[in-house]
């Protein structure tokens, strides 16, 4: 291992011998020798890079030549896999494409090819998840050639579902004409103009549209007194127990939460409804301060 200062270099000998790709016989033979550098990860503000001789390989059976492939590099890059999330959470976290161009060593248009890759893997993953009950729509500032991109996200889960480039009607028409499953929303939450607002209502038929965060705050709170009557209707009418039930979770004292714990006993699924609720309350009351 050398230490360069700003970079770190970390000498590897390969020890083992590959099979050959097409037959797998391990009778192979070294027919050419290289140094090869690859970008490995950042250490605090020290580059890592891997130094390694490769070798293009001939199979004395089937005679086929081939390059020697490593686990979590691909095909001729020279920086690993891991590098490159680390570079894309960097960039989604914020910072620049010229700062990343410096700390780690790769050229503008490599940072945005980068992103890009990684943008298109997250989305083509996540879009087999079904949608989730609540979600939210919002835009925001993607980049400055494309402009805006609208967010789907997963309001149960806070996460997000999906990101749409774009922001116009047709844009948006366009992708929740094909969107599956949106059958299963019934809560969407949007800050966006009117317009917008009628074209999900068309797509959410089932969906109550709700215009800002504290409206689905009320929301939840409302169908929760309303399960809460179907499980218990007398528990319901106790006004005691409806003051404990609506105060929020950190300001019980400890005598209300026994109390509280004892009648939720009784009905264990109302006390999943409840610690639901307040995720979602919480969750609420966090995303109207980041947004502010
Ligand atoms: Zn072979």
């Amino acid at each position: 291992m050398y230490d360069h200062g700003d970079k770190i270099c970390i000498n590897a000998i390969l020890k083992s011998r590959p099979t050959c790709v097409r037959c797998h016989s391990s009778s192979v033979h070294v027919k050419d020798s290289f140094t090869r550098e690859i970008n490995h990860s950042k250490h605090g503000n020290q580059l890592v890079v891997v130094r390694y001789r490769s070798h293009k390989y001939v199979c004395k059976t089937c005679g086929k030549y081939f390059n020697l492939k490593l686990q979590g590099l691909l095909g001729k890059h020279r920086s690993s896999e891991a590098f490159k999330l680390d570079v894309f959470e960097r960039h989604s976290g914020g910072v620049t494409q010229s700062y990343l161009s410096q700390t780690h060593k790769i050229s503008h248009a490599t940072v945005e090819r980068w992103y890009k890759v990684l943008i298109k893997d997250r989305i083509d993953g996540m879009k087999n998840n079904p949608l989730p009950r609540v979600i939210g729509i919002d835009e925001h500032f993607f980049t400055k050639k494309k402009g805006y991109a609208t967010t789907i996200a997963d309001l149960t889960k806070h996460r997000v579902h999906d990101v749409v480039l774009g922001r116009s009607e047709a844009s948006l028409e366009a992708y929740l004409t094909k969107l599956p499953g949106k059958d299963r929303v019934q809560v969407v939450v949007m800050d966006l103009s009117s317009t917008y607002r009628s074209i999900v209502k068309k797509h959410f038929p089932k969906a109550k549209i709700v215009a800002d965060r504290f409206h689905v705050v009320r929301l939840i709170g409302f169908q929760f007194l309303k399960a809460w009557k179907q499980f218990d209707p007398v528990g319901r009418g106790n006004r005691g127990l409806l003051s404990l039930m609506r105060r929020h979770e950190d300001k019980l004292s400890p005598d209300q939460k026994v109390k509280l714990e004892k009648y939720f006993k009784q009905f264990p699924a109302l006390k999943i409804l409840w610690k639901f609720k307040h995720e979602l309350h919480n969750l609420m009351r966090l995303k109207h301060l980041n947004k502010r």
